[in-house]
């Protein structure tokens, strides 16, 4: 029997721990210009997406990372009509934010490989996201876009890998400065924050490094059964501190405009995300 163990908590944060998954079958693997890429075969969360022996995402739970990680800042704005992600190559992110009703989503992603092999062996992630012709999809560093760009935008959306390798540079205070430059007056920039039970200094450098540049910084979480360890944090940073707590009533309303459907997000699992335990809530300093 074949067996991957996740390198996260052993290789990285040296925790001595790990999550492993049965391998029924190796779907592709492939070295490619800035990370070595897998995806393979499960009993329990189908087909995974590794990037340097770390997880990324799966076909099961997916959705759990990609709802909260999207809806909660669209519906949060509530207008948002251009949209940055940052990396994200396997598609969720933009399949979610492409069911709102946005003019634009310009997904910067630095590493094609990933975006070609989602495409053909996890096309549930994207479903078609990449044909839109509202996406608008540019292989470079994310660092070196919002450096660079003249647009602005109203949501920007921060799916990166975790603070290692080319997602190393996205978890920097000159990359959120340049996100903060490059928001519109009234958008909010989310970013993953890591599992605070493994990765504690993630929060505590998010906050440090966002609340430079945006007048409201606060974390949401979300329970994602393979960034193993308990709850993720999501980071959440806008200028207006009204867009952290709108009302459920207020989401609720947005919600049913949008006339969308979801798995996990709902308006009261989206207030509910921002009340932290005393254990996450005391990183933010
Ligand atoms: N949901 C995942 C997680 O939390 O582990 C992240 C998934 S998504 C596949 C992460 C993407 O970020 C990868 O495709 C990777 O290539 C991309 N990425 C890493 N560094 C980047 C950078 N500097 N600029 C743009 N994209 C980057």
């Amino acid at each position: 029997m074949n067996w991957f163990d996740e390198a996260l908590h052993i290789g990285v944060t040296n925790q001595g721990y790990s999550q492993r998954f049965q391998v029924l079958r190796e779907v592709c693997r492939e070295k490619s210009d800035f990370q070595d890429l897998i995806i393979f075969e499960t009993p329990a969360f189908g087909r995974v997406l590794a990037l340097d022996g770390i997880v990324q995402t799966t076909e099961g739970d997916e959705f759990i990372y990609h709802e909260m990680l999207v809806h909660v800042p669209m519906f949060a704005h509530g207008a948002a009509k251009r949209v940055l992600i940052i990396g994200g190559g396997d598609g969720g992110a933009l399949r979610e934010a492409l069911r709102h009703p946005v003019d634009t989503v310009t997904m910067v992603e630095i590493d094609g490989t990933v975006v070609d092999l989602c495409r053909q062996h996890m096309p549930g992630l994207s479903a078609g996201a990449f044909d839109d012709p509202r996406t608008d999809l540019i292989i470079t560093d994310g660092i070196r876009y919002v450096a660079e760009t003249d647009q602005t935008f109203d949501a920007i959306i921060v799916d990166s890998t975790d603070p290692v390798g080319p997602g190393e540079v996205l978890f920097t205070e000159a990359f959120y400065a340049d996100c903060k430059r490059v928001l519109a007056p009234g958008g909010v920039l989310v970013t993953q924050s890591g599992v605070p039970y493994f990765q504690r200094s993630e929060v505590t450098n998010a906050y440090g490094r966002l609340t430079p540049n945006f007048a409201d910084v606060g974390f949401y979480v979300i329970a994602v059964p393979t960034y193993v360890g308990g709850v993720m944090t999501l980071s959440f940073a806008a200028d207006d501190a009204a867009l952290r707590i709108v009302s459920e009533r207020t989401l609720s309303e947005r919600v049913a405009t949008a006339g969308a459907a979801f798995r996990y997000y709902t308006p009261g699992v989206h207030r509910g995300a921002f009340a932290l335990p005393p254990y996450v809530s005391r990183l933010m300093r």
